[in-house]
């Protein structure tokens, strides 16, 4: 297959993921933070990250990293644009349910609210689900060794290092209300883990 049609696909993702995320990154600095972890560590996963999301851009703008293409084909193809939409409504659905309380990092903002309805009663991290199906979207649907799985590796490092903390920081602020929370609920996979 032409890797154009990787090519429109990932850069179309990309712009409608920026899109979902630019009005609650907006109305996110208007509100003040009181509790803040960010740590060097975040900073670091945070940098990474963006790497991580930025490398397929490349890919698709220049030849620079084209020593590591690979051919494109149907079936992976086919399975990567499915796991991009599914990230993409569930990113969506995630920002839409987590309203004013979402954050880039570890913060808590004033009148932070324990969210529990909506897509937050199915598991507590569906923001992170939804980017590691992107992220796998990604994997499968750009025929390029390195900007292919950069974003699942960078993503991926990301949420295995900030969830323990993430649920740390909750707890100290939800106390009994996030544990109860936790007792019902899985972390990323509803009835598995
Ligand atoms: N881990 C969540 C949220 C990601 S945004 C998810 O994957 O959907 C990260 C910020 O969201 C954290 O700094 C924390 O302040 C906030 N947060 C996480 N879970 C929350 C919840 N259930 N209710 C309210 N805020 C939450």
């Amino acid at each position: 297959m032409n890797p154009w049609f990787a090519k429109a696909i990932i850069l179309v993702s990309s712009i409608v993921m920026v899109i979902i995320r630019a009005p609650h990154g907006h109305r996110s600095r208007g509100i003040k933070v009181v509790k803040s972890r960010k740590g060097s560590l975040e900073i670091v996963l945070l940098t990474v990250a963006w790497l991580g999301f930025f490398l397929p851009l490349v890919w698709i703008a220049t030849p620079v990293i084209a020593f590591a293409d690979y051919p494109l084909r149907p079936v992976p193809f086919v399975g990567g644009i499915l796991c991009l939409a599914l990230g993409l409504w569930l990113f969506h659905k995630s920002h839409a349910d987590l309203g004013t309380n979402w954050s880039i990092t570890l913060e808590v903002r004033e009148s932070h609210r324990l969210v529990t309805e909506g897509i937050y009663r199915q598991v507590r991290h569906p923001m992170y689900l939804a980017l590691l199906l992107y992220a796998s979207g990604q994997a499968l649907a750009l025929p390029n060794w390195l900007a292919g799985p950069s974003y699942l590796a960078a993503f991926g490092l990301l949420f295995a290092l900030r969830v323990g903390p993430e649920e740390r920081m909750m707890r100290e602020e939800f106390g009994q209300d996030y544990e109860a929370y936790m007792a019902r609920t899985k972390r990323l996979v509803p009835g598995l883990w």
